[in-house]
Order: C-alpha cells, then structure tokens, then sequence
C-alpha cells in the first residue's frame, strides 16, 4: 500500500526541522493557519517503530514545535495528537488552542475541523506560518543540539 505521507514527502512537500523530522499542513490545507503536523522523514507505522535517533529528538521537537505555534499565532496552547490511523505512518498534529474557538471544537472536537472544507484559511497564509514556525523550531533544535553536546 502506497503511503500518502511518504509520496508527499517525496514530492518535497514540508520542510525539514532535522536529519530525522519534518513539519508539514496536513492534507496540504489546514483548518487553522499553524495547524501543522511533526512527522518522521521515513515511513514509521507506529511510534514504537521510531529510531532511536527519531526516538531521542522527538520530545524537543514536540516542545519547540508547540512553543513555535504559540508564537506565530493566537493560540494560548496547542493540543497534540498522534493515531496515524487514515495515514498509517506515524504524525503528531500540533494544532492552535485559539481563543477565538467555539465551545464545541474544544478537546478532541477540535478535529472535526478537518472534515469541514469551509472554513479553510488562504493557503499562502498557511505556507507562510509553516515557513515561520519551521524555522523557529530548526534555531531552537540547534540551539538544544548545541547545550547536550
Ligand atoms: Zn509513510
């Protein structure tokens, strides 16, 4: 079975945070400007499929990810899931708690959104914010690099 996050990868779709990582829109058009997905350049089916050196970056990326969100949008917080269930390869979705979000997309319901193609913002805004956000986790990953050294 053809993986769709490998073929988009291999398209040169995303951009990379590390030798191991890249970050990505989901489905290419996000529901939220900063909804972005932190996922392994290799075709990883399940966590426990990680490398070890995928394994040993993961928890900084995950915070710097989350920190880099915060910063480049509205968001108080953001909520992170992984099921790889539809794409069986392994993506965590770092999606912006916005204040601005109605009750009932709070928590889990956030992920409705992704069904509903109406509410989409502009893709060049999404591009740009990915652009913003990647690069902000690629300084802080170095930086991190850097001090465990
Ligand atoms: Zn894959």
């Amino acid at each position: 079975m053809e993986c769709a996050l490998c073929s988009s990868i291999a398209a040169g779709s995303g951009i990379s945070v590390n030798s191991d990582w890249i970050l990505q829109i989901p489905g290419g058009r996000a529901p939220l400007a900063g909804w972005v997905i932190l996922t392994p350049r290799r075709h990883r089916r399940r966590l426990d499929d990680l490398s070890e050196s995928e394994a040993k970056t993961l928890g900084t990326l995950l915070t710097t990810t989350s920190q880099s969100v915060v910063k480049f949008t509205e968001a108080t917080r953001t909520y992170t899931a992984n099921w790889a269930e539809n794409t069986p390869h392994v993506h965590f979705h770092i999606v912006p708690r916005l204040p601005s979000l109605p009750p009932k997309r709070l928590g889990w319901d956030v992920f409705q959104m992704m069904s509903d193609q109406s509410t989409r913002p502009p893709t060049a805004v999404q591009e740009q914010t990915l652009s913003s956000i990647a690069a902000h986790v690629t300084a802080l990953h170095k930086q991190y690099e850097e001090t465990v050294r």
